[in-house]
């Protein structure tokens, strides 16, 4: 069985054991392919953005797009940070808490899903060299379907399936988070390695032990 079906497979059986998972994306390479594969999967469930203020204007551009294709699906916008209070200059991980893991954890505890769908692959970072397609936390289940996926392969399936990615990609941002955050990376480098540059951080928090 191809990797793509044996994906939507996956998925598939995760959604069978859990109507209720939700997905949260950034519109990343990974996340526009999983939200691809999760609706052909038939999902139908949420899609989770934070808008922590601080978006580059394309990303909210590509998700407004994203919106009107994929219309069966629930969109969910969490508006973060209407004060810009800037906190990312003085500390980034008190900003990432603030604005970006708190309202969705917020959002976690009310909606109480019993599982997730991530779109995190093996290869983005050194730091998800070990995820596996299947995690528990506390609270739920971590879904990692493209857990092995190559960006290759994810490219690949992008261009065969005429996905619109996020028009900073083809310019280098392989990871796309916050604008002040994130840099454009060269060859040879981490999909990652365009985050946080200049500091040894390398999450905001979201996917770490003790984040959801
Ligand atoms: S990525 Fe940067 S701007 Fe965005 S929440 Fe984290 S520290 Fe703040």
């Amino acid at each position: 069985m191809s990797l793509e079906n044996q994906t939507l497979e996956h998925i598939k059986t995760a959604l069978k054991r859990h109507p209720d998972a939700l997905m949260t994306t950034a519109f990343n390479l990974n996340g526009i392919v999983l939200l691809d594969l999760a609706t052909r999967a038939g999902f139908t469930g949420q899609v989770v953005f934070v808008d922590t203020g601080y978006h580059f204007l394309e990303t909210l551009i590509v998700r407004n797009h994203l919106s009107e294709k994929y219309k069966q699906v629930q969109w969910i916008t969490l508006n973060a940070n209407h004060q810009q209070d800037n906190l990312w200059q003085s500390n980034t991980d008190a900003c990432c808490a603030k604005n970006k893991v708190a309202p969705l954890k917020n959002f976690l505890e009310q909606q109480k899903p019993s599982a997730l769908l991530n779109a995190r692959s093996r290869e983005q970072n050194s730091t998800r060299a070990t995820i596996e397609l299947r995690e528990e936390s506390a609270e739920r289940i971590h879904f990692n379907p493209l857990a092995f996926w190559t960006r290759a392969e994810l490219e690949a399936y992008a261009k065969e399936h005429q996905l619109e990615l996020h028009p900073l990609y083809a310019q280098g941002y392989l990871s796309i988070g916050c604008a002040p955050c994130t840099k454009a990376v060269v060859v040879g480098e981490d999909a990652r390695a365009g985050r946080w540059v200049g500091s040894t951080k390398t999450e905001c928090g979201l996917w770490t032990k003790g984040g959801l």
